[in-house]
């Protein structure tokens, strides 16, 4: 079956495939589940790694430097589903995108494709943790033997960076409305209008990492938010951006407050 995986996979520039049988994952959403893959008897699990480079002037997270990936991988997705269903027309395939129903770092660790750091992240051999996990649910049925997850070593270096280890930074910065006097001040502070990374850039497993080889994220970067980037971005063109869907106001209100 991993062959077969691999063989949809090809000319994508994705290296990184395994598969679990389905009741190895952990259900994290329950609902979700059920109406979606109940049915499903394995997980094909992938990796998108999307690192280009880092730039000083930078203040969005490196995620959101090129478009926004959850088109790249929702086309991905579809295009893999279509060649496995025509390899495998009797079987099911569905494809879930960035709203998983199972526990996709640990499925990830589990089918291979890295470790588990103290960041939480899926830490990959070849890209570091600047990678998105992929999804395709089937009711192929699976022979691999799920493997057992392995840590980072613990350094700590990520703990000690965390500049609000009880409120993500992250998930602050997305925030509507007005912001709190100590966000604004986290944000000033480590120069941030969208996200945070500190807790991957800290991290010695992301020292000398592969820059990615899909196409996609090397297209149309923005490294660093300026009113005069955010006035030049039509609303239709926002939203082909990761932080479009938080709308204009919210990031207006963050570049201002890095400008002040
Ligand atoms: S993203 Fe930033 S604020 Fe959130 S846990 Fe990591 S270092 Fe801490
Ligand atoms: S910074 Fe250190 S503790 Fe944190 S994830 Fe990386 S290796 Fe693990």
């Amino acid at each position: 079956m991993l062959d077969l995986c691999k063989c949809a996979f090809r000319n994508e520039n994705i290296e990184y495939i395994g598969i679990l049988p389905i009741e190895s994952c952990k259900i994290i959403n329950q609902s979700l589940y059920d109406r979606t893959c109940a049915w499903a008897k394995s997980v094909i699990l992938f990796l998108v790694p999307y690192y280009t480079e880092d730039k000083p002037e930078r203040n969005i997270s490196l995620y959101a430097v090129p478009r926004d990936y959850h088109s790249y991988m929702a086309s991905l997705s579809d295009r893999i589903v279509q060649r496995l269903q025509y390899m495998q027309p009797d079987r099911r395939f569905r494809g879930m995108a960035d709203h998983s129903p199972i526990a996709e770092t640990s499925a990830a660790a589990m089918a291979g494709l890295g470790i588990i750091g103290d960041n939480y992240r899926l830490i990959n051999e070849k890209y570091g943790s600047y990678v998105f996990i992929g999804e395709i649910f089937t009711d192929m049925v699976c022979t691999e033997v799920p493997k057992e997850i392995s840590f980072c070593y613990h350094c700590g270096a990520c703990r000690n960076a965390c500049p609000s280890p009880d409120s993500c930074l992250s998930a602050l910065t997305q925030q509507k409305g007005e912001l709190e006097e100590n966000t604004a001040a986290l944000m000033k502070n480590y120069h941030t209008a969208w996200g945070c990374d500190i807790c991957q850039t800290v991290c010695p497993y992301n020292n000398d990492i592969e820059k990615t080889p899909i196409d996609f994220f090397w297209q149309d970067r923005i490294f660093e938010l300026t009113p005069e980037i955010l006035d030049g971005m039509s609303d239709e063109e926002l939203k082909t951006r990761a932080f479009g869907w938080r709308k204009r106001k919210t990031i207006e209100r963050n570049i201002k407050l890095l400008t002040e």
